[in-house]
């Protein structure tokens, strides 16, 4: 067997592809957290990642996450959600996400609050922010974020901002993809400048398998690796 055929060579050589990216751009390789990405691959394999260490896993849906958090509970594991998450389905996300980096609108924002305000509880958030003009992407348009992220500072405390995700352009042109990352890395620095009490912008959630490096050179601080780390997806899963 080569390395690549085991998840444990697979994750070994994304980490240091991971590494020599930080070492390209001048940034220190702890600079850069990986998510490992789980949606569609079963229980045994994320046993299989947790027996190589990683314990925060990516998921698109609340339902899988609601059967993976439930096989496996008890092991403090970390569901993060990285998917479209419908309106009504804010109460599933409150309840068994230990993130959510897919936070789009205000409507979201008002659901998922309500349900954690009535648990006592407080959420990490990442705002999804659209940065190419693909028509099948989510996010929220650029020019919404200030003053969305305003009226989560007012309105909605259980809601802690801890940055960005995007997701860029499905290009085989890296200038455009990087453009995308770059435009997220752009946003970050305008909004920091407003100073909006309680929000943190630290994080930068952007890059895959596929593009991860040019989102490091770019500034990522977390990859969304999913392929890459467990193989080929069986079926192939809408964002
Ligand atoms: C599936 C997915 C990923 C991981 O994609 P890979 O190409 O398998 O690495 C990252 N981010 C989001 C939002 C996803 O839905």
């Amino acid at each position: 067997m080569t390395a690549v055929d085991t998840m444990a060579g697979r994750l070994a050589q994304i980490q240091q592809r991971i590494a020599n990216a930080c070492a390209r751009a001048g940034r220190p390789p702890e600079s850069v957290t990986l998510l490992p990405v789980s949606k569609t691959f079963g229980i045994e394999a994320i046993r299989e990642a947790m027996a190589l260490g990683l314990t925060r896993f990516g998921e698109n849906k609340t339902q899988e996450i609601r059967q993976k958090a439930a096989a496996l509970a008890g092991q403090g594991l970390q569901w993060v959600l990285i998917g479209h998450l419908q309106t009504n389905k804010a109460k599933d996300a409150a309840r068994d996400a230990a993130e959510v980096q897919s936070l789009d609108r205000l409507e979201l924002a008002e659901a998922l609050h309500r349900r954690l305000a009535n648990e006592g509880r407080s959420l990490d958030v990442l705002v999804q922010v659209k940065t190419s003009s693909e028509p099948s992407k989510y996010g929220m348009a650029p020019a919404d974020v200030p003053a969305f992220l305003r009226r989560i500072a007012a309105d909605f405390p259980t809601l802690r901002v801890q940055g960005l995700m995007t997701l860029a352009v499905n290009s085989p042109d890296p200038g455009d993809v990087r453009a995308c990352f770059r435009a997220l890395r752009e946003l970050r620095d305008r909004l920091r400048q407003e100073n909006i009490p309680g929000i943190s912008l630290d994080r930068l959630s952007m890059g895959m398998s596929g593009d991860f490096e040019l989102a490091i050179e770019e500034g990522s601080t977390e990859v969304r690796i999913g392929t890459a780390v467990f193989g080929a997806r069986a079926y192939p899963d809408p964002q």
